[in-house]
C-alpha cells in the first residue's frame, strides 16, 4: 500500500486552513491542532465583518521592504488569480468594489464556512483547544520525521506547517506570537515585530476634545522635513492622535522609525485637490467676500469646525477678532495652514488594535515553498513571517498564497 504522508498544521487561520486544504487535495493526512475552540477567529473579523479577501491591484511593491525582493516570486506563483480560481473551485462567490474583493454574501464567516466544508469534504481532522508547544524533528537514516508536542499529546508528522499568525488584532483572536519561539527553537530568525495597520499616537493638546473629525486629506509622514510616505483618503483626528486608512498604511513604518528614537512629525494638507493656484484663488475670493466679518465667520465656509478651533488655537487667536484688525498677510498665514498642520507623533498603538504584525520570521530562513532551508519538512506561512502589506486584501493574499504553496509541497509525495 502506497504510504500517505500526514501533515500537522499548528494554527487554524486563514494560512493554516488553505495549507490544510492544499496539503489534503495532495493526498496527504491532514490534521489541524488549534489552540482555541474554534478555527479562522480572526478571519470572520476582517474586513469589518466583510473580508476583503484579495485585491485585483496587486503588486510586491505593495508589501514591506525587506518582503518586496520575495514577493514578486511568490505573487507569481499564487497571486490574485489563483487566489479567485481557488475561492471559486469552493464556490464562493466573490465582487470587486473597485478592486477590493469581498465574498457577495457581504460576510467573512462565508469563508471560514466554506474553507471548513472544504477540509470536511477532504476529511481533515481537528483538534481545538490544544496549544503547540515544541516542535522536534527526530527522522532516522536521513529521513523527515516530527514530534509535535502540544499541551494535551505527541502527534507524529512527515511534514509540520506552522501557521501560527503574530501579535496583531483583538484580545478575543489569542494571537499570543507562539511561532515566534518555536521557530527559534528551530534555529530560524526572527525579525524585530512591530503592530502595523493601526492608529498613531500623539500628545499634541490642541487635537480635537470631542469625538473627533473625518475628512479627506493627504497625509505625510515625515522626519524632520524628509517626507519618507504620503497617503490620501478619510484622517479622522481624535484628542488622542490620527487614524484612518492613510494613517494605518505608513503605520508600520513609523513604528520602525519611533523605535529607532527617529522622531515622526505628519503633514495634513485638507486641501489635497487644489493645486497653488486653484488654492490662491480660492483664499483672494474668500478675503474679498464683502461685509464686517470676523475670523470664526471667515472659517465657518472653510473647513471643518473643529479643525478650525485646532488652527487658531495654534495662532493663538481668537475667532471673535474683527477681520480688519486680522489683516491679509496673516489671513493668509492662516488659510495656508490647512494644507500643512504638523502633529508630532509619540508612538502607535498597540497590538490589540493593529491589523498585521511587522517583522516577524524571516523569509531568508525560508525557500519558494515556505520551506525552512535549515530544518526541511518544516514550513512557515502567513503572519507569522516577515510579510505585511498595505491595508486592502493584501495581507490576507499573502495568507492564501504562503498557506498554499506550502500545503501542496507539504502534502505531495
Ligand atoms: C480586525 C482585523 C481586520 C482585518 N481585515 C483584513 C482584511 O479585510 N483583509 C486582509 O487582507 N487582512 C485583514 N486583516 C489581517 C488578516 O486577518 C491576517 O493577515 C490573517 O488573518 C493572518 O492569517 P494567519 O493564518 O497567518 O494568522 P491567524 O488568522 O491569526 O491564525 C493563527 C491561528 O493560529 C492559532 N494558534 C496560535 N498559536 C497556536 C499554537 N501554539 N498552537 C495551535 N494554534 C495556535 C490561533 O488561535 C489562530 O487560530 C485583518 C486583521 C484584523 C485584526
Amino acid at each position: 500500500m502506497a504510504k500517505v504522508r500526514k501533515v500537522i498544521i499548528a494554527g487554524g487561520g486563514a494560512s493554516g486552513l488553505c495549507a490544510a486544504i492544499a496539503a489534503a487535495r495532495e493526498g496527504a493526512s491532514v490534521t489541524v491542532i488549534e489552540k482555541t475552540d474554534i478555527c479562522g477567529r480572526k478571519l470572520s473579523m476582517t474586513g469589518n465583518g466583510r473580508c476583503n479577501l484579495t485585491n485585483m491591484d496587486m503588486s510586491y511593491e505593495d508589501f514591506n521592504e525587506s518582503a518586496k525582493g520575495r514577493m514578486k516570486k511568490f505573487l507569481n506563483r499564487f497571486g490574485v488569480s489563483r487566489t479567485m480560481d481557488f475561492f471559486e473551485s469552493l464556490g464562493l462567490i466573490m465582487t470587486d468594489e473597485a478592486g477590493y474583493v469581498y465574498p457577495i454574501s457581504g460576510q467573512a464567516t462565508s469563508v471560514v464556512n466554506i474553507l471548513m466544508k472544504e477540509c470536511e469534504r477532504l476529511q481533515v481532522s481537528f483538534c481545538y483547544n490544544e496549544q503547540v508547544k515544541k516542535i522536534t524533528p527526530d527522522g532516522k537514516d536521513g529521513s523527515i520525521h516530527f514530534t509535535v508536542k502540544t499541551t494535551k499529546a505527541e502527534h507524529e508528522a512527515d511534514r509540520v506547517i506552522l501557521a501560527m499568525g503574530g501579535l496583531a488584532g483583538p484580545k478575543t483572536c489569542m494571537a499570543t506570537g507562539d511561532g515566534y519561539y518555536i521557530c527559534e527553537s528551530l534555529g530560524m530568525k526572527k525579525k524585530e515585530t512591530f503592530p502595523a495597520l493601526t492608529a498613531l499616537i500623539s500628545e499634541d493638546e490642541t487635537l480635537p476634545k470631542n469625538k473627533g473629525v473625518r475628512m479627506m486629506a493627504t497625509v505625510s509622514f515625515m522626519i524632520g522635513e524628509g517626507v519618507f510616505a504620503t497617503e490620501y483618503g478619510e484622517v479622522q483626528i481624535t484628542g488622542t492622535g490620527i487614524s484612518g486608512i492613510p494613517v494605518m498604511q505608513a503605520s508600520g513604518i513609523v513604528a520602525e522609525h519611533l523605535a529607532k528614537n527617529r522622531p515622526v512629525t505628519v503633514s495634513i494638507n485638507f486641501f489635497p485637490e487644489h493645486d497653488d493656484a486653484e488654492f490662491e484663488k480660492m483664499v483672494t475670493r474668500m478675503l474679498s467676500l464683502p461685509g464686517e466679518r470676523r475670523l470664526g465667520d471667515l472659517l465657518e465656509g472653510f473647513c471643518n469646525s473643529e479643525i478650525n478651533e485646532m488652527v487658531l488655537k495654534r495662532m493663538k487667536m481668537s475667532g471673535s477678532m474683527k477681520l480688519k484688525n486680522v489683516g491679509d498677510s496673516m489671513l493668509r498665514c492662516i488659510l495656508e495652514k490647512y494644507r500643512d498642520i504638523r502633529i508630532d507623533i509619540s508612538g502607535v498603538s498597540d497590538y490589540k488594535k493593529a491589523q498585521v504584525t511587522r517583522g516577524g520570521i524571516s523569509l531568508g530562513d525560508i525557500d519558494d515553498d515556505c520551506q525552512s532551508i535549515n530544518v526541511p519538512g518544516v514550513f512557515v506561512v502567513g503572519e507569522l513571517c516577515d510579510v505585511d502589506g498595505r491595508c486592502g486584501g493584501y495581507n490576507l493574499q499573502w495568507a492564501w498564497c504562503s498557506g498554499y504553496l506550502a500545503g501542496e509541497a507539504a502534502g505531495c509525495l
